[in-house]
């Protein structure tokens, strides 16, 4: 008997009728003799929609009222899931984040855990109760509700596993586990039996969503097994751990692909120590993340510097360089929306020379222009134009030997037809 955690992400718990099937799915672990929590998110759409309630109330909502409003789509999730689960007979108790012990520090929105305490899950757990976790929230030391960033059920479900010391943390989703590419972009992408931390945390911050990138840090700082798989199938999906032999012989583990981001210019910029560090201050100060950074060779006492940051950091930018641009008498700002990032990770390319090299050559004869460059020892991203964003990933794992001779068909179900898939075999 094993005790696991099974986390059910948005699209998993979109519907009633998916609800009761995440309830069957959880019945039968239990019945398979494991001990089983589960941890939800919100409702398909929930959180988006209350965002945009928020936004039609108060376009700069106070992130700790934000904070109250986005915990509850998961509390509402938690509750029917443990009603469905009570209606088929079996005893199921639902738990907010604070009655899961899950407490964070006061940084409203993207809240970090500082302490996870299981007792009352694992009471739950000894009387015979499917304990069901709210994904995403906590309570900081005033008592006020937090929330995790967004995508923050999977480290709920991570930090709860870690707190009942489960033997594998489960995270379900509408993907099968973790692919070489995303399939839907490169066909000939392959699914991984297993990936190590390392090169899962590097493919979810390049942007590969199958994961949250909190959640894969937490789960390799504290040594939790994360299984990925589909909700709507029994099959395998892929094991993220620590030490996995099969990934010692290849470079490459596998191509992310990011569209979030957009890139900002501040062209004329003087040349003078100091204006680098005033403008990234500045940029920091006002909670702008950057990313990639380019400064170009400079040309008659002037310089161009370039970074990349999510694009839901523009407005920020573009207020902050509004006051610093002036003030280091740079010429102006210059922004490109429609960039991708497309990333080649690996931790085998630390021991491999000429992966840049290859990389740039079969962009190049692809016809695929590189507007910006970084890299990191097991990584290396380069910015494209988004419209080929799509076949620099199927360019880059052809040439470095990723394709499998499966092809993947993309599957367009609808929502009855998931429904009966999930039902097959129940
Ligand atoms: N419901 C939250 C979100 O949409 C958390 C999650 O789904 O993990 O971001
Ligand atoms: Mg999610």
């Amino acid at each position: 008997m094993s005790l696991i955690v099974c986390k059910f992400g948005g699209t998993s718990v979109a519907s009633p009728e998916r609800i009761r099937n995440v309830a069957k799915r959880l019945i039968r672990r239990k019945q398979e003799g494991h001990q089983v929590v589960a941890v939800v998110s919100a409702m398909g759409k929930t959180t988006d929609e209350l965002v945009g309630l928020a936004a039609a109330v108060n376009p700069n909502p106070p992130t700790r009222e934000m904070d109250r409003l986005l915990s509850t789509g998961e509390q509402v999730s938690m509750s029917l899931l443990a009603m469905a689960i009570e209606a088929r007979g079996y005893s199921a108790m639902s738990f907010t984040g604070r009655q899961a012990g899950i407490v964070t520090d006061n940084t409203h929105n993207k809240a970090k855990i500082v302490s996870v305490d299981s007792k009352r899950i694992l009471d739950a757990l000894d009387a015979g109760y499917i304990p069901v976790v709210a994904g995403f929230q906590g309570i900081d030391a005033n008592g006020d509700i937090t929330t995790l960033g967004r995508g923050g059920s999977d480290t709920t479900a991570v930090a709860v596993a870690w707190g009942i010391n489960a033997d594998v943390c489960e995270i379900y989703s509408d993907v099968d586990g973790v692919y070489s590419a995303d399939p839907r972009v490169c066909p000939h992408a392959r699914k991984l039996d297993e990936i190590s931390y390392d090169d899962m945390l590097e493919m979810s911050a390049a942007g590969s969503g199958v994961l949250q990138m909190r959640a894969v840090e937490f789960a390799r700082k504290f040594n939790v097994v994360i299984h990925s798989r589909s909700a709507f199938s029994d099959a395998e999906g892929t094991y993220v751990k620590e030490g996995c032999d099969m990934m010692e012989e290849a470079v490459i583990t596998g191509i992310a692909h990011d569209t979030s981001e957009v890139k900002v210019t501040v062209r004329g910029v003087p040349d003078a120590t100091g204006v680098a560090a005033k403008v990234f201050s500045a940029l920091a100060g006002n909670a702008v993340n950057t990313d990639m950074i380019i400064q170009n060779i400079s040309d008659e006492g002037f310089t161009d510097i370039s970074f990349t940051c999510p694009a839901g950091d523009l407005a920020r930018a573009k207020e902050t360089l509004s006051r610093v641009v002036p003030e280091i008498k740079a010429r102006e700002v210059d922004i490109d929306e429609s960039i991708a990032k497309v990333s080649l990770v690996g931790t085998g390319m630390k021991s491999t020379p000429g992966v840049a090299a290859r990389a740039f050559t079969t962009l190049g004869e692809a016809g695929i222009n590189i507007l910006a460059i970084s890299t990191s020892p097991i990584r290396l991203s380069v910015v494209v134009d988004a419209g080929q964003a799509a076949e620099a990933v199927r360019q880059l794992h052809t040439a470095f030997g990723l394709d499998s001779e499966d092809v993947f068909e993309e599957t367009q179900l609808s929502a009855e037809e998931i429904a009966a898939k999930m039902n097959k075999g129940r």
